[in-house]
């Protein structure tokens, strides 16, 4: 970290655009949040740049005060183009984030993937302070993750290397990935793919179970109205169906963190996403349950993050306090 007081964490979502103006030495805080513009592939960094003019005049500095700007993004990445490549969560080929903003601002800044800035921000403010070996998961609408072992950031080449949503835990490959390929893990258990996999699960039951559920009832037995809200609130109000399916997405995200604990072998994993932290009570206690069927190494602790929905603006800003003194 150099002599300047203020960073920025940006978290451009599908839907939402976050930023955090944070100064360091004094630890307050600046937050803003818009829907995102992205009526362009233009107006994405356009908008960032909006935010940051924003952030900084209602704290009186302007952009010569900050030590930079980290950008936490879903992937594809690139991360020397500073750049997202055919996004899931944008209609583009290509959408360059670092240079406009750069060029505009005149500092540094770094674009990451958002569960690797999710990481960061966990080790730098939220719950893995002190902690060298750390894994981050988000079940939201897609599954991710980012990871430090040893005290050491995975990158990969593009800046991809914990892609964990593309796991294939179903060798059958009966459900479609987004990705275009079958039995990834995120096919089944993302916000997004849970009603295909509640579909596929009652084409294999009997009418009578299915129409007698609580949560086809919800959905007044038009199967395309299904959701993984609905399931979820089916299973607030006790339908031994919704329960069921929830049980069974519990074993297949205990299966995909078996697969993170072998691999990276973390003390602590954290888990966040719209899905977990909407629904820690229904998924933690089966990821707990059923890991140990699957994983060899040690089981560490599983936590739901305390950063909850900000993990991704203060992955961002301990994205440019990490990467100022660690320069690539
Ligand atoms: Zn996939």
């Amino acid at each position: 970290m150099g002599e300047k007081e203020y960073v920025i964490g940006v978290d451009v979502g599908g839907t939402w655009t976050r930023a955090v103006l944070l100064n360091v030495k004094s630890n307050s805080v600046e937050k803003i949040k818009e829907k995102v513009d992205a009526r362009y592939d233009t107006t994405i960094s356009r908008q960032i740049i909006k935010i940051i003019h924003t952030l900084c005049q209602k704290n009186g500095i302007d952009s010569s005060h900050l030590e930079g700007v980290g950008i936490a993004s879903a992937g594809p990445i690139d991360v020397k183009e500073g750049a997202l490549i055919r996004p899931t969560n944008f209609p583009f080929e290509y959408v360059s984030l670092v240079q406009p903003i750069k060029k505009k601002l005149n500092v540094p800044v770094y674009l990451v993937n958002d569960c690797t800035a999710a990481v960061l921000g966990e080790k730098e403010f939220g719950g893995g302070k002190g902690i060298s070996n750390l894994f981050y998961v988000a079940i939201g609408t897609g599954i991710g993750g980012g990871a430090i072992v040893d005290d050491h950031l995975l990158m990969g080449k593009d800046g991809n290397a914990v892609e964990i949503g593309h796991f294939t835990i179903d060798y059958k490959g009966e459900l479609l990935c987004g990705c275009g390929r079958r039995g990834h893990w995120e096919a089944y258990c993302s916000g997004r793919n849970i009603p295909q996999f509640v579909k596929f699960r009652m084409r294999k039951m009997g009418k009578n179970t299915i129409e007698s559920s609580l949560i086809f009832g919800k959905i007044g037995g038009n199967i395309s109205r299904l959701s993984s809200e609905i399931l979820f609130e089916a299973a607030k109000n006790g339908d031994p169906l919704s329960l069921q399916f929830i049980e069974e997405i519990g074993v297949l995200n205990a299966i995909g963190f078996a697969n993170v604990v072998n691999a990276y072998d973390p003390s602590v994993i954290l888990v966040g996403g719209t899905v977990a932290l909407k629904n820690a009570e229904f998924v933690l206690p089966h990821i707990k349950k059923y890991i140990t069927d699957y994983a060899l190494n040690r089981i560490p602790e599983i936590n739901i993050t305390p950063l909850g929905d900000d993990v991704g603006i203060y992955g961002g800003a301990a994205a440019v306090l990490r990467f100022a003194n660690h320069p690539r």
